[in-house]
C-alpha cells in the first residue's frame, strides 16, 4: 500500500494504490461532466499541439455557460475521450483539469462518503 492521502476537512483517506488496478472508475462509468476552464483549455490544446479553436471544436461541448470533455460510449460505459483503456490511464495526464487532480477530494462527498466509495476503491474510512 502507497502512503495514504489525507485532507483536513474531509473524513476519509485515499490509497493511491487503488488506481493500478482499477480501470479508472472516475474516467468511466455513469456519464458525467468533466468541466475545464479556460486556461484547462489552453493548457490540453498545447500539450496536444493543437489550437484552442480546433481542440475545442474536437474534444469539448458546451454546457451551461461551462465546457466540458467530451465522452464516448464502450459497452454500457460512458467514457472521457482521453481514457486510454489500453495503458489504463490519462492521455492528457500532465495537463488534466483541476476536477480530475482534486478527485477524490471533492466538497460534495464530504457528506457522501458511501456514495464515493462505490465509485472509488481507494476510499477508506479515517
Ligand atoms: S476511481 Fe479511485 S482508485 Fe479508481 S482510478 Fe479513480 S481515483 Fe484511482
Ligand atoms: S481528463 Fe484524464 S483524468 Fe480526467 S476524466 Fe479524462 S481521462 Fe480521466
Amino acid at each position: 500500500m502507497q502512503d495514504l492521502i489525507k485532507q483536513e476537512t474531509y473524513p476519509y483517506a485515499f490509497d493511491p494504490s487503488a488506481c493500478n488496478s482499477c480501470e479508472g472508475r472516475c474516467c468511466t462509468g455513469e456519464s458525467g461532466y468533466i468541466y475545464v476552464n479556460k486556461n484547462e483549455i489552453e493548457s490540453i490544446a498545447k500539450l496536444l499541439n493543437l489550437q484552442v479553436s480546433d481542440f475545442a471544436k474536437e474534444y469539448l461541448y458546451k454546457k451551461g455557460y461551462k465546457y466540458s470533455i467530451k465522452e464516448m460510449k464502450f459497452n454500457e460505459s460512458y467514457e472521457c475521450v482521453f481514457y486510454n483503456r489500453e495503458t489504463n490511464g490519462c492521455g492528457i495526464y500532465d495537463a488534466r483539469p483541476t476536477q480530475c487532480r482534486t478527485f477524490p477530494f471533492w466538497d460534495y462527498y464530504k457528506t457522501r462518503v458511501e456514495e464515493l466509495k462505490l465509485e472509488c476503491p481507494g476510499i477508506i474510512d479515517d
